[in-house]
């Protein structure tokens, strides 16, 4: 079960406040994260408002930027109109309103209440079929039906479809 309640407020984020800087977001939680790699978006839940636009995320508030995003406000939740966790749940990575909302009380202790954001990042991650990292950088080579995906040292390797790029690599 996914445990996706609120990964912004066990790490909160930066620029809460104040107009031109967008803080970074963090996503702390696995499930969010690979949502976003795969996808490229995802909603999440935050108890605190935030500064919205383009801007990247990380793991943890003092994490490594791991990509750009953009992060957009779609709406306050309250505890008398929780419309928005019907309509965003799929988009959260949710198969229903109920579960999103007890992954939220898990991590809250209760529903309380807060903002959805809908983040987007034009990077899409992909897993490496030869060393199983997940990376942006996986591409497919290939044709036919020998199209695998690799990321960028695999690609160099021998053996690894795609050749004549002056292999010159680590290992
Ligand atoms: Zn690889």
């Amino acid at each position: 079960m996914s445990s996706n309640g609120d990964p912004g407020d066990a790490e909160p984020d930066e620029g809460g406040s104040s107009g031109g800087h967008v803080g970074p977001i963090v996503f702390s939680d696995p499930d969010a994260r690979r949502r976003l790699e795969q996808s490229g978006e995802v909603v999440t839940f935050r108890t605190s408002q935030r500064t919205t636009g383009e801007t990247w995320w990380r793991k943890s508030r003092t994490g490594e930027k791991m990509g750009d995003c953009r992060v957009e406000l779609i709406g306050p939740v309250d505890s008398s109109d929780r419309s928005a966790i019907r309509d965003y749940h799929r988009d959260a990575g949710f198969r229903s309103a109920r579960e999103w909302e007890e992954a939220i009380e898990e991590f809250h202790g209760e529903l309380p209440e807060g903002y959805l954001y809908r983040v987007t990042s034009d990077e899409i991650w992909a897993e490496c079929e030869s060393c199983h990292t997940y990376s942006p950088e996986v591409a497919t080579v290939g044709r036919g039906p020998n199209v695998t995906n690799l990321c960028p040292d695999c690609r160099r390797l021998p053996g690894g479809s795609q050749s004549g790029e002056g292999g010159d690599h680590a290992e």
